[in-house]
């Protein structure tokens, strides 16, 4: 007899570790228990939580300590980046230019960087000042659309968010460590691509130090230093330290023996700032001497402050309230053109990420082929225009003329719809059209089914001597039924009545009436229809077999039986 091991001692059992989830409910009851209420801890997926899951193997510790940042390659060249920009955004000749020349510069040097680091030779090459973009330009005229293109199409993490909601400390609005933390999400997990990726920052403008562009509780000049920092080389905590559900998951992995890399180096990524900088031309007037804006209408003012934002010198944005170290990171400068209507037009008929494409897949969900007339687009860019809001104003345009279309037109039943200027400019009555037009062709089929069930009826008389006749319900069934099947009605009819010729004959012989009445029941389940017929015949001719469930259906005999 085998002898069994003695029981391992429960106390005696090797603990596996916490996890984050256990950890957090020991926390949550921790906190009810001595302060009461109900305590629930939101779960924050930051790149810390990333990082665990991507190692749930258990080989977190195998992460490479050395920045093995070889992973990232970069091999584009200026015109390159310009021409797949092309592809998307419409205008801004100047900014894809200049971005795509900075971008390329950033990360050449970038590899050079590597390269050197690997071969042991630094040169003096290593010299060499971040190409940081500060575009100046109205809001939805692309800046961000040219920022996320150039991320894709190098394929870089890349994070947005407005500098207005920075604050100084971090505790009020969200820190600014937390955009590179952001980036190791967007990279799941990846520190060497996030250090390589961009970070976007609009709305830049609104930091600067001039009274009235205070937050009550956000520095501006604070943010500006804090930013300055991570611009210039510093390394970002992977761990958020003010964030619970971070620490505790550094603590998990420390306690798992986790032993990668827990912060990320600023050095090689990107920045790149936006914002109208309204108020900088009048500066930039000051400076240059010039007086002309004051007397001009409206148009001809954006047009000389766009010329005169080209002119931007340092001094200027220290005037306009930056910091000069801040301003001092960010020197390439560039600036995007508000747009026309006939930029808008060009938008939705030339970029390949237009929103007519979108429109056209929405409408093509339900069967229905979307043709965007030219006048159509025309008239939509120049209601656009008036909204002073970029090409973020076609948006709003089209979702006005189209709400009722989208709406109604997936259940007209129609294979088509036009969107020409009469419709944008009278969207009621070009509805009103189609709701009629769905109406009379519902008709018109209506009439082409019955014919068509007609046509088999005539067949089916000739063949078999008995007389069909679909009502109104039998015909909008079967054509129905046709329709899901995808047959004709006529075929659909063969199909589901090719058994009547035998059930009818009973019922004939039974009753001597040779005209069948066909409802929608007859349509939705033929053969039960029929069997039922048979049954109420033969109790017809047969009364005292009511009772019984025995019907006799043996066929007639022959002329040659008899
Ligand atoms: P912003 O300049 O405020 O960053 P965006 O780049 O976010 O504006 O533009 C909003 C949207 O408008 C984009 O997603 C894009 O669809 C469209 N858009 C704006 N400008 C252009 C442009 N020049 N060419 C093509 N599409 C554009």
């Amino acid at each position: 007899m085998s002898e069994r091991p003695p029981e391992t001692p429960e106390a005696d059992k090797p603990k596996s570790p916490a996890t984050p989830e256990e950890v957090t409910r020991k926390l949550e009851d921790f906190i009810k228990n001595t302060l009461g209420g109900q305590v629930l801890f939101t779960r924050v997926d930051g790149p810390a939580a990333q990082r665990t899951e991507e190692n749930s193997d258990g080989k977190a510790g195998e992460q490479p300590q050395e920045d093995n940042s070889a992973a990232f390659e970069f091999h584009h060249k200026p015109a390159d980046i310009k021409a797949h920009l092309d592809r998307f955004v419409i205008r801004q000749d100047e900014a894809k230019k200049v971005l795509a020349t900075a971008v390329c510069d950033h990360y050449h040097h970038a590899r050079m960087l590597r390269e050197d680091r690997e071969s042991g030779t630094p040169g003096p090459r290593l010299e060499f000042s971040k190409q940081n973009v500060i575009i100046i330009g109205p809001t939805g005229v692309g800046k961000t659309y040219l920022v996320k293109h150039i991320a894709d199409l190098i394929g870089v993490p890349f994070v947005k968010a407005d500098a207005t909601k920075f604050s100084e400390t971090g505790y009020v609005g969200a820190d600014v460590d937390d955009l590179v933390r952001d980036l190791v999400a967007k990279a799941n997990g990846d520190i060497e691509l996030a250090e390589h990726g961009i970070i976007y920052l609009d709305e830049i403008d609104k930091l600067s130090s001039g009274p009235e562009k205070l937050g009550r509780d956000v520095s501006g000049r604070g943010v500006q230093t804090a930013l300055l920092k991570l611009m210039e080389e510093t390394e970002v905590p992977l761990y958020a330290p003010n964030d619970i559900r971070s620490q505790m998951q550094m603590m998990f992995d420390t306690r798992k023996g986790r032993t990668g890399r827990e912060v990320v180096n600023t050095r090689n990524i990107l920045f790149i700032v936006s914002g109208a900088f309204s108020g900088l031309e009048k500066i930039i007037e000051k400076r240059t001497n010039r007086k002309s804006i004051g007397f001009i209408s409206a148009d001809m003012k954006t047009a000389a402050a766009e010329h005169l934002f080209r002119e931007a010198r340092t001094k200027d944005f220290i005037d306009f309230g930056f910091e000069a170290e801040f301003i001092g990171r960010l020197p390439v400068r560039v600036v995007c053109d508000p747009l026309s209507a006939d930029d808008m037009f060009q938008i939705m008929k030339n970029s390949e990420g237009s929103l007519i494409r979108q429109y056209e897949r929405e409408f093509a969900a339900y069967g229905l082929k979307a043709v965007f007339e030219d006048d159509a687009l025309r008239e939509i860019a120049s209601r656009a225009e008036e909204e002073k809001t970029g090409a973020r104003g076609l948006v709003t345009a089209w979702e006005r003329v189209l709400r009722d279309f989208k709406f109604e037109m997936p259940s007209l039943g129609l294979p088509e719809i036009c969107i020409d200027a009469a419709l944008v400019k009278n969207s009621a009555q070009t509805l009103a059209k189609y709701r009629q037009m769905a109406a009379s062709l519902a008709v018109e089929l209506g009439a082409a089914h019955a014919g068509e069930a007609r046509a088999f009826a005539e067949r089916f008389q000739r063949e078999h001597g008995f007389t069909l006749v679909f009502d109104d319900a039998a015909v909008a069934a079967v054509a129905a039924r046709a329709q899901r099947e995808g047959m004709n009605v006529e075929a659909l009819c063969a199909r589901l009545f090719k058994d009547y010729p035998f059930g009818l004959k009973l019922v004939t012989r039974s009753t001597g009436g040779t005209r069948f009445d066909l409802s929608a029941e007859a349509v939705a389940n033929p053969d039960k229809f029929v069997s039922e017929l048979v049954v109420s015949a033969c109790r017809r001719q047969h009364p005292e077999s009511a009772s019984s469930n025995v019907i006799d259906i043996t066929p007639e005999p022959t002329a040659h039986e008899s």
